[in-house]
């Protein structure tokens, strides 16, 4: 058995445009400086004066009640899983979920909760579609427990829920017995491309979070934020889990410099992936996914390339992306990718497929 990390082809130079992922960008010097600054104390014991403010700003950024700092956002999704269900649960969600499909089967290995994956176009599912999905209360139907979605749909394209669907899934959800949980990995490209405040946003879900290191630039960081009764529950699934940090406040600073400096200009990576996707569109055999926010999602079928070989041969002139499926290649957007990279990376594409297969 391989526990390899995610594949990266070896021997090729420096990404010069890393289009691979929005986790790519490195801490600026500006956010360097906060983390060195930081005052801090004993994150685990509730002394972190830094760790506290990121947490007080979050839950009034999401209009929750409480907050908890952790590690990572699989951290978030599977501390918020363990808190709402118990063993036998199930949770339903997309089938491209990021929690069914990306995260080591942490929900049936940690919560011991089945996931089971609604259908449904661009990462999302409909009330409908969720309606189905609810079973009778027998002794034999697995008992249901929470209903999650994804904002943005990363699977699906990086597209956004409506507030209006979202709203429709919580208030049925919850007519149903069932608990909401949102993960909110991207969550502020969704509230800039939308113009919707978060609080608004989130407002129907029981728990929700957000990650720093999305786009957002720091170097590791996320936020889970609910009630001050599920925070609560939550902070001891964290300590049990290893997440409790002393200094922690570092980091912290990091996440705060990000929300003070780095949310709004979300808007700018969404201008640079609709380049994008415009560029890749003129290109022959390629088609693209409409992008709503930083992912850019294009079929490389009509190019006689697959997607790993296509980007094999544009990281070989520092060009890189990465790949869903065999013909299905996403590129991102972020504050490390500026307009002129773009451009590069689209010659760099051009000239890729253009050379044939
Ligand atoms: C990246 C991601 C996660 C996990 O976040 P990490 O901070 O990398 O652990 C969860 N959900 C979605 C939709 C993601 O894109």
């Amino acid at each position: 058995m391989s526990f390899a990390p995610t594949p990266q082809p070896a021997g090729l130079p420096p990404m010069r445009v890393n289009l691979y992922s929005d986790t790519q960008t490195k801490p600026s010097a500006a956010m360097k400086a906060a983390m060195m600054e930081a005052e801090v104390g004993d994150e685990q014991g509730g002394t972190d004066p830094t760790a506290n403010e990121l947490c007080e700003r979050m839950a009034a950024f999401l209009g929750k009640e409480a907050a908890v700092f952790m590690p990572s956002g699989t951290m978030c999704n599977q501390v918020a899983i363990l808190t709402h269900c118990r063993p036998g649960d199930e949770i339903l969600a997309h089938e491209s979920a990021h929690i069914l499909t990306s995260e080591g089967s942490g929900a049936a290995a940690l919560a011991g909760a089945q996931i089971t994956g609604l259908q449904g176009p661009r990462g999302q599912f409909s009330l409908d579609a969720l309606r189905e999905a609810i079973r009778p209360h027998t002794r034999y139907a697995p008992p249901q427990a929470l209903v999650e979605v994804e904002q943005t749909a990363n699977s699906g394209g990086g597209t956004v829920w409506a507030l209006d669907t979202l709203n429709a899934i919580a208030d049925f959800a919850h007519s149903q017995g069932l608990a909401t949980h949102m993960d909110g990995a991207r969550l502020t490209n969704a509230t800039v491309a939308a113009g919707i405040a978060p609080s608004d946003m989130v407002a129907g879900f029981d728990s929700v979070w957000l990650d720093f290191t999305k786009g957002l630039g720091a170097p590791l960081g996320a936020v889970l934020c609910g009630s001050r009764e599920f925070i609560g529950q939550a902070w001891r699934w964290k300590q049990r889990m290893g997440g409790s940090m002393r200094q922690g406040g570092i980091c912290a600073a990091a996440c705060i410099y990000a929300l003070d400096h780095n949310v709004d200009r979300l808007a700018e990576d969404h201008v640079n992936a609709k380049a994008l996707a415009r560029g890749l569109a003129q290109i022959p055999g390629i088609t693209v996914e409409h992008p709503e926010t930083n992912l850019v999602f294009f079929d490389t079928t009509g190019t006689g390339l697959d997607a790993t070989t296509l980007n094999l041969r544009a990281r070989a002139h520092g060009v890189g992306f990465s790949v869903n499926t065999k013909y299905r290649g996403r590129a991102c957007t972020h504050l490390d990718v500026s307009p002129a990279q773009i451009e590069e990376a689209l010659a760099v594409i051009r000239a890729v497929v253009a050379a044939g297969p």
